[in-house]
């Protein structure tokens, strides 16, 4: 596998000033360290001044969520086209907060999926339990369905190079993280379910970050596990400092743990 994704979703976070100093304090942090692809994640309406910050770095930029449809009488939506039009490259799709404070299901994000890779935008595939199926059991049962329904008529083609995000839901935002054991457990049964049903093997590149309470302390044991290929960060994306600890954290291409 090549070099690993550090992602900083900033959720519903930040003002105008503060989003561009974080911006240009990672994109000073990327300059130096080229070991790990860096990507953040502003909201919709800063999306524009972090493109312009970063421009010229390693930093990525990419929206939280968006549309199905590429225009239209959508009040409110922003589409895969638009995001496309000002510079981003990616679009995180189906986030645990979506699923469950908007009710979004499998199938719109199998929509959203598709409608992204039409716009060549690169979909982050988020996925994960709550602690009520972990404790039922249900984990691989709960991931493996995800998977199935986000991706579903996709082939190894669209597959290439895709990323996935496995986040424990109760383990996002409550300082609880997976054990390295657990993360590694979990990437490796969504790795079974892509070579299975999707054909998809390791030459086809497809990452599989690991989100939910990564911060500088865990960062280094974490992102060391054979099958967690990045991070997805929250809470510790919104300081420049405690984001740029998670980046040199990443095992380096070729590194093995
Ligand atoms: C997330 O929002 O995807 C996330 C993992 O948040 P946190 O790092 O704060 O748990």
């Amino acid at each position: 596998m090549g070099k690993q994704l550090i992602a900083g979703n900033w959720k519903m976070f930040m003002r105008r000033d503060t989003a561009i100093e974080l911006a240009s304090g990672i994109a000073g942090t990327a300059w130096k360290q080229d070991s790990a692809d860096v990507a953040v994640f502003p909201p919709f309406v800063y999306l524009m001044d972090v493109i312009r910050a970063v421009a010229g770095s390693p930093v990525t930029v990419g929206a939280q969520d968006m549309y199905c449809e590429d225009e239209g009488a959508f009040t409110g939506e922003v589409s895969p086209a638009m995001l496309r039009d000002i510079g981003c490259t990616w679009v995180i799709i189906g986030h645990s907060e979506r699923r469950a404070l908007f009710g979004e299901k499998d199938e719109t994000v199998n929509e959203k999926i598709n409608a992204a890779l039409g716009a060549g935008l690169s979909p982050i595939l988020c996925l994960g339990e709550t602690l009520k199926q972990r404790e039922g059991n249900e984990m691989e049962q709960v991931v493996t369905t995800q998977l199935k329904g986000g991706l579903k008529g996709l082939g190894q083609d669209q597959l290439r190079g895709f990323t996935i995000a496995y986040e424990p839901v109760w383990a996002i935002g409550t300082g609880k993280t997976a054990t390295p054991e657990q993360a590694d457990d979990a990437h490796a049964i969504l790795r079974g379910v892509l070579e299975s049903e999707f054909m998809v093997k390791n030459e086809h590149g497809v990452r599989i970050l690991y989100g939910g309470s990564v911060k500088p302390e865990n960062a280094e044991i974490i992102l060391a596990q054979p099958n967690v290929d990045g991070a997805l960060v929250g809470g510790a994306s919104l300081k420049a400092d405690s984001f740029s600890d998670i980046i040199s954290a990443a095992r380096k291409p070729g590194e093995v743990s």
